[in-house]
């Protein structure tokens, strides 16, 4: 699937006000979600196949509440995801890959 085709179709399910904050604070919630998921993975609860098992439907979740916040800043998601992979490309060509923050 495409992934503009992917955030239009999360579009169709996407209603209601306040949508901006609803979308980020669902990024966050997800990725908490998620990373309960591993907590529980390390602290013992769950061997990596239940890990691999429980993480595939909270990645969705993460990914259907980032299509979503990104159409409410008036992205396309494949606009993001080219971006960003171009980003990656220039810091692994220049040796930066390692580090932190945008601007490197
Ligand atoms: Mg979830």
């Amino acid at each position: 699937m495409e992934l503009n085709d992917y955030q239009s179709k999360c579009l169709n399910t996407w209603h209601g006000d306040q949508r901006l904050i609803r979308s980020f604070l669902g990024v966050c919630g997800e990725a908490g979600e998620l990373s309960e998921r591993i907590k529980k993975h390390l602290r013992g609860d769950y061997d990596v196949q239940e890990l691999k098992s429980r993480s595939f439907k909270e990645i969705g979740d993460v990914l259907y509440y980032i299509a979503v916040l990104a159409h409410e800043l008036g992205f396309e998601l494949s606009d993001i995801a080219e971006d960003n992979i171009a980003k990656l490309a220039k810091r692994q060509e220049e040796g930066k890959i390692k580090g932190d923050g945008d601007h490197r």
